[in-house]
């Protein structure tokens, strides 16, 4: 399935918002929204009024593009998570942070989804001692993710193991840096997440 191998400062730009994409990138003075915040292309400074629909489809595409998703995938996750007792947006997003790539982005020591799903792709991560190179593995709640033994001694991953510039991890994971190693406690809560997602237009774009 083809995936999108443009720029991804692209995609933010388009936003109007960053949607860390690039790792450390993201936090300095050249990220892409710093230092050009309008769309791209020749009209990108043109300001245009936008429908209900746009608002709508601009979120969705906001959530499929942080989460590294392609749109048929992702529609499959709204029909899943619509099947599902619940709210269908909280749900939606609940289903996005159990991916296996997420969850290792979310424990800390790599600074983007892109550069945790070639680690799962590249089989280095582990699920409960066993080898998983599927970004989409859908984790539940007491799955240990684990870096494989023989590849925390290559050398790129040892450098960003060493390195000092691990991030915090969610409530709902816990990571012991020591050993490496991260536990998917529970299933994350609406108020837990990123706020600036507006979930209901999710919902909304796809019952129209
Ligand atoms: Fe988006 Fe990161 Fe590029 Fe900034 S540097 S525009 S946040 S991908």
């Amino acid at each position: 399935m083809a995936r999108y191998n443009g720029p991804s400062c692209r995609l933010c730009r388009d936003q109007g918002t960053k949607l860390f994409l690039k790792g450390d990138r993201c936090y300095s003075e050249k990220c892409g929204v710093v230092k050009r915040n309008c769309k791209p292309g020749i009209h990108g400074k043109r300001r245009s009024k936008i429908s209900d629909y746009g608002v709508q489809l601009k979120e969705k595409q906001k959530v499929k593009n942080i989460y590294g998703i392609l749109e048929k995938q992702f529609y499959l996750y709204y029909e899943k998570a619509s099947q599902i007792k619940g709210v269908t947006g909280e749900i939606l997003l609940q289903l996005l942070e159990r991916r296996l790539d997420n969850v290792v982005y979310r424990m800390g020591v790599l600074s983007s989804r892109t550069e945790a799903r070639q680690w799962v792709l590249h089989g280095h991560i582990t699920v409960n001692g066993r080898k998983v190179n599927i970004p989409s593995y859908l984790l539940k709640s007491g799955d240990i993710v684990e870096i494989k033994e023989k590849s925390k001694q290559l050398p790129r991953i040892k450098e960003i193991l060493d390195s000092d510039s691990s991030r915090p991890c969610p409530e709902w994971m816990e990571f012991n840096s020591q050993e490496r190693k991260g536990t998917f406690r529970v299933l994350p809560e609406r108020h837990q997440l990123d706020s600036s997602i507006n979930e209901q237009l999710i919902v909304e774009f796809y019952s129209r």
